[in-house]
């Protein structure tokens, strides 16, 4: 179970398989740092552990347990790439960073895989690729051209038939679908616990239950008060994604935070780990509000979905995520649920991901819009970058403002009702 969240979403299959965490002890006394680092998720882990790495002497400070966050969390699906398509990642961000944010999201997924490897972590990782299964017919257009402008750019993605797609499913569901061979999955809580102890042996300081609650300027240093310490730091990187809390309340109003939710079966019958997804691929759908499934490196099947803020609403998506699951897969009508949890992604209102100055010695990356596992391991090497020296333009992610959003107070009843008419579009269009 996840601790310290609300029970109906802290069943995670994740928690009930993990590897041993590390010993993280509890912040306390005053102490110093090069780089002081708020979050103990893929990006707050990654920056610690290059840091370390590189010989800064470095504190992650989490309020909770490293990888507590989405990033224990996740469908632990690395999907290579931005939610935009590179064409319009590069009109948006210009010629030279458009290209260097292309370039960075394409080599995520490696990243991944290399940081594993180097540091020998244990969290179940392969690469069969990445299939995005086509709901209906107008969303197949839109397929087509990512497709098109990776391949423009020497990736390996290509188009599936109907007929190719349900071998590879297991379902007819879908109409077609395309591969991203970069792709792959993990253990994501197994991941962060592997990042967080080779930080650790690295030389990295990480302590748990340790929730900064403010952060204040001394010269040229910062520093982060905890309940029971201060750390005083040049250097500070803010890593708190969809739980940013009050520690920066203006990087709290860049995002959304939106609940995604998963189920889980028990092992299931070789039989069915025959019929279904037979090569071990993961996909996540062309559906606005997107499902996406996998199965456990023990054949559980996995299915995830968008959630709801409310606890009471909570119940209704889970059963409703249960029932599509079986439409999609019939052969799963008997089968039985044992896990349900759930956690807070980012959303940003230009849907990329923010790399952003808050003024002198503090940046902060938040905002992977439901696509962390690679993304935020890659800006976390990005915030480390940085904190060793890299001058922003030389960054392989653009620097923006902090750009708070217009009525952020009305976020929820605004994000209800996108989820409500994005509901009604995948069924219309
Ligand atoms: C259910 C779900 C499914 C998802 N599936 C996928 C997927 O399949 N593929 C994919 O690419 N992405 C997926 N994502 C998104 C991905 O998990 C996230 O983008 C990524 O984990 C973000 O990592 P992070 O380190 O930035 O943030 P998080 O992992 O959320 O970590 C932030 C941490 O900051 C800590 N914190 C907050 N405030 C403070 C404070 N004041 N002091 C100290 N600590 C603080 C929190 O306790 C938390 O542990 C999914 C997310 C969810 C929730």
């Amino acid at each position: 179970m996840i601790k310290n969240d609300l029970p109906s979403i802290s069943n995670s299959v994740w928690s009930a398989t993990s590897k041993e965490p590390p010993v993280c002890s509890v912040f306390a006394g005053q102490h110093e740092a090069d780089v002081a680092i708020i979050g103990g998720g893929f990006t707050g882990l990654t920056a610690a552990l290059h840091l370390a790495k590189s010989g800064s002497n470095v504190v992650v400070l989490e309020a909770e347990t490293p990888g507590w966050g989405a990033s224990g969390r996740n469908g632990g699906q690395i999907n290579p790439g931005l939610k935009d398509d590179p064409d319009a990642v590069e009109a948006f961000f210009g010629p030279v960073f458009g290209k260097r944010a292309v370039e960075t999201s394409a080599s995520a997924a490696d990243l991944v895989a290399n940081l594993i490897r180097e540091n020998d972590i244990e969290c179940g990782l392969s690469r069969p690729g990445w299939i995005q299964p086509i709901h209906n017919v107008s969303a197949k257009a839109g397929v087509e051209e990512r497709v098109r402008q990776w391949v423009k750019r020497g990736a390996p993605l290509h188009m599936l038939s109907r007929a190719e797609t349900a071998d590879l499913l297991g379902t007819d569901a879908y109409i077609g679908s395309m591969i991203d061979e970069r792709g792959g999955q993990l253990h994501p809580l197994n991941y962060a616990i592997g990042l967080a102890s080779a930080a650790i042996r690295h030389g990295a300081s990480i302590h748990a239950q340790s929730r900064v609650l403010n952060v204040e300027k001394d010269g040229r240093r910062h520093v982060l008060h905890t309940s029971e310490g201060s750390l005083h730091a040049r250097r500070v990187l803010i890593c708190t994604n969809g739980y940013t809390d009050q520690v920066s309340a203006r990087l709290k109003r860049t995002i959304v935070p939106i609940r995604s939710i998963q189920i889980a079966t028990d092992p299931l019958s070789e039989g069915l780990r025959r019929e279904i997804l037979p090569k071990g691929h993961s996909a996540s759908d062309s559906r606005r509000l997107l499902l996406y499934f996998r199965f456990d490196e023990d054949g559980r099947f996995l299915m995830g979905g968008r959630g709801d803020y409310s606890e009471k609403g909570l119940a209704r998506q889970f059963a409703a995520l249960k029932s599509i699951t079986r439409q999609i897969y019939p052969q799963l009508s008997e089968a039985e649920f044992r896990y349900h949890w759930g956690g807070f992604v980012a959303m940003t209102a230009d849907h990329y991901p923010h790399l952003a100055s808050h003024g002198e010695g503090v940046m902060s990356a938040v905002g992977y819009n439901g696509r962390g596992v690679a993304m935020a391991t890659a800006l976390g090497k990005v915030l480390a970058d940085w904190a060793s020296g890299t001058k922003e333009r030389d960054l392989g992610f653009p620097v923006s403002k902090l750009k708070p959003i217009p009525f952020h107070f009305l976020r929820k009843p605004a994000v209800a009702a996108t989820i409500a008419w994005s509901h009604l579009r995948d069924r219309w269009s």
